[in-house]
């Protein structure tokens, strides 16, 4: 489980992108984060992975307050929490089971990830996670010859490889069009109601939102708004 306790973080420049957050999210939930630019989604999750520090307030992974973790801490911390950017963050120029591989395994030289000299082992696990995606048949192919909606698979298969129990995801299907965000979408359903892995997903799309996730929350100002089950909201309009 997630809790942020009056979390507030305010950047050094003194603005304050969070206020007082009050927030659980359970092992499995799927949640998306809506709100305007600007309003701190991506501060937010950003907090949860230590990409930034909380300047005030509690925020717990698992009961283990993770604002005092240092190095070793931090990076097994990150082992289980899997990010997704809207910008995917691939290596372009190389194929797609590499950009997998090079990823998940953390301990691996730096000579075996530039040689591209991997286990058999390994090389099943990253064919094993791009099948749960659906792009198996992509393995060998370069990234740069994928479409978008391809690259964001890769993306996801490169943490799903990784075996989180939580997955950040910001603004995964801003950059796509409307049937490949879909597509992801549902790629991350999938992902949720399989695997129990946790989705949180910063999505300005409010009908997407609304179409996938299971709770929706609304951040506006720093604060949040808005918390409830999206079927709820569905059913009021
Ligand atoms: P959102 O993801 O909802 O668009 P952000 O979390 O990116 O919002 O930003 C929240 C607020 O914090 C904005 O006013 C933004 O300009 C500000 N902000 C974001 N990153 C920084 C930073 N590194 N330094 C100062 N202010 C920042
Ligand atoms: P995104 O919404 O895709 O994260 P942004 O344009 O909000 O991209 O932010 C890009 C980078 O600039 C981030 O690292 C963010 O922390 C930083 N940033 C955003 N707003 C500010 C700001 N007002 N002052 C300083 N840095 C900022």
């Amino acid at each position: 489980m997630i809790e942020f306790k009056q979390v507030q973080k305010q950047y050094p420049n003194g603005l304050l992108a969070l206020k007082n957050i009050n927030l659980q999210i359970k092992q499995g939930e799927y949640v998306a984060i809506i709100g305007l630019s600007g309003a701190g989604k991506s501060t937010l999750l950003r907090c949860i992975n230590r990409m930034h520090d909380i300047t005030a307030g509690s925020l717990t992974v698992d009961n283990v307050e993770i604002s005092t973790l240092k190095g070793n801490g931090i990076r097994q911390l990150r082992r289980n929490i899997g990010m997704i950017f809207q910008s995917f963050n691939l290596v372009t120029r190389i194929s797609v089971i590499n950009n997998v591989l090079v990823s998940f395994v953390p301990q691996m030289p730096l000579w075996r990830k530039i040689l591209g000299i991997f286990t058999e082992q390994e090389k099943k696990q990253a064919l094993m996670a791009l099948d749960k995606v659906g792009i198996l048949d992509k393995a060998y192919i370069r990234v740069d010859q994928l479409s978008g909606g391809q690259q964001q698979r890769v993306a996801l298969a490169r943490t799903l490889a990784q075996d989180p129990q939580i997955i950040l995801a910001d603004e995964p299907v801003a950059s796509l069009d409307p049937l490949t965000a879909n597509q992801v979408m549902e790629d991350f359903k999938r992902i949720n109601q399989e695997l129990s892995m946790t989705v949180i997903m910063n999505i300005h799309h409010v009908e997407l939102a609304l179409d996938y996730a299971t709770r929706v929350i609304g951040i506006h100002d720093g604060e949040i708004v808005y918390d409830g089950r999206s079927k709820d909201i569905t059913d009021e309009i």
